[in-house]
């Protein structure tokens, strides 16, 4: 496997918590500071499949599944997130000797990892640019909400947001949605390249159910990066006097 492909495989924006930590998730009111979760402020129940599932033969531990609900605060801006998901149950192999190993406690050979799987408030995986059309930003919020309980349907939203920011930036074509997006290299080449990046992940969405969380993890970031190239004022000013001097052949102020 090459080093690249090791690289898209290790993308994330799923990430585990813990009860008494900082989470990797960022304050959706603030974007700040990374929310956390209090000691108390997580409760957990095995589910009733899993509880069902012991008097199989076969039963083993790993097979536990648990539902969980958190609360999780920023200490910023005091914002409350309320987050649900789903925890698997692993035993711990500690070493040590068996004088230390003695005074341990049941509880500390036993690890808990707890997925999130939705949100509320939707954590933001980016600012969305204020001039993109009501549209735009309604799939892209759809997109966030999605991103932690369905990659494929995530991955349609913003496929979806990509069409509506095409007719926002050409306003006047009449090509298609493939076309638009190439015609897009004459407002910035990268940013049209990228964006067909995220057209074709979002394609395998709506065919094949078949998204993985490293394919949107992609995506996410890839939309955050052309966004950003096609609506920051810096990178827009500098195009824009890219093309003047171009057309001038020379310095557009002649002294
Ligand atoms: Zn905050």
């Amino acid at each position: 496997m090459s080093e690249d492909i090791l690289e898209y495989i290790n993308l994330r924006h799923v990430f585990e918590i813990h009860e008494g930590k900082e989470t990797q998730y960022n304050c959706p009111n603030c974007s700040e500071e990374y929310l956390f979760c209090d000691q108390g402020d997580l409760q957990f129940e095995e589910t009733g499949e899993s509880r069902a599932l012991r008097y199989d033969d076969c039963w083993d531990e790993d097979w536990i599944e648990y539902s969980f609900n958190a609360v999780l605060k920023c200490k910023k801006c005091f914002e409350i997130v309320f987050c649900v998901g789903v925890g698997s149950f692993s035993r711990l192999s500690l070493y040590g000797s068996d004088e230390d190993l003695a005074k341990l406690a049941e509880e500390d050979f036993i690890s808990r990892d707890f997925i999130p799987r939705y949100f509320y408030p939707p954590i933001k995986q980016f600012e969305i640019p204020s001039d993109c059309s009501d549209g735009v930003k309604q799939d892209i919020n759809s997109a966030f909400s999605l991103a932690y309980c369905d990659f494929s349907a995530s991955g349609n939203k913003l496929r979806s947001a990509l069409e509506k920011l095409t007719n926002q930036l050409l306003p006047g074509s009449e090509s298609n949605f493939h076309q638009k997006l190439d015609e897009l290299k004459s407002i910035d080449l990268e940013a049209s390249e990228i964006l067909m990046s995220i057209k074709w992940l979002g394609n395998e969405a709506s065919h094949e159910s078949s998204l993985k969380q490293y394919d949107l993890t992609y995506a996410l970031n890839a939309l955050r990066y052309a966004l950003s190239r096609l609506f920051d004022e810096d990178p827009k000013r500098i195009r824009g006097f890219s093309k003047m001097i171009n057309a001038k052949k020379g310095s557009i102020v002649k002294t």
